[in-house]
């Protein structure tokens, strides 16, 4: 069995060697710019949902409206009117599957599918 201690390979190159994903690089200042949040009040302008790999899929038939979807989505995608789940926000949803997860129902009334299929 692995020790705890074990560090997976990819993983195991020291913060001085300076790597990221294999390229390897002399200081922080040549990391590549990624999406970055440059203006308080943009991240609305970064659809986030397009870096999902699995979407959720709501069931109405077998939903209880208890709403904890709502209230364990860390990025705020169900939709909610007059108590009852709506919808979900896939321009922003990431995929994470915590509201699949957290949903109460014995039969789950929120599947997780693989995106494009
Ligand atoms: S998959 Fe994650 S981000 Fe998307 S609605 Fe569910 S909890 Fe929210
Ligand atoms: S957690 Fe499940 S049962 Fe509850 S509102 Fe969301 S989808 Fe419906």
């Amino acid at each position: 069995m692995e020790s705890p201690q074990a560090v997976p390979e990819h993983r195991s190159a020291s913060r001085s060697e300076g790597h990221l994903c294999g390229a390897k690089l002399k200081n922080a200042k040549e990391m590549p710019i990624g999406s970055a949040i440059t203006t308080p009040g943009s991240a609305a302008e970064y659809k986030t949902g397009s870096w999902r790999n699995y979407r959720p899929i709501h069931d109405k038939a077998k939903c209880t409206n208890c709403l904890f979807c709502w209230l364990y989505c860390p990025e705020g995608c169900v939709k909610v009117k007059d108590g009852k789940f709506v919808e979900f926000d896939y321009d922003y949803c990431k995929g994470c599957g915590i509201c699949a997860e957290e949903c109460p129902v014995k039969e789950k009334a929120i599947k997780m599918v693989e995106e494009g299929k």
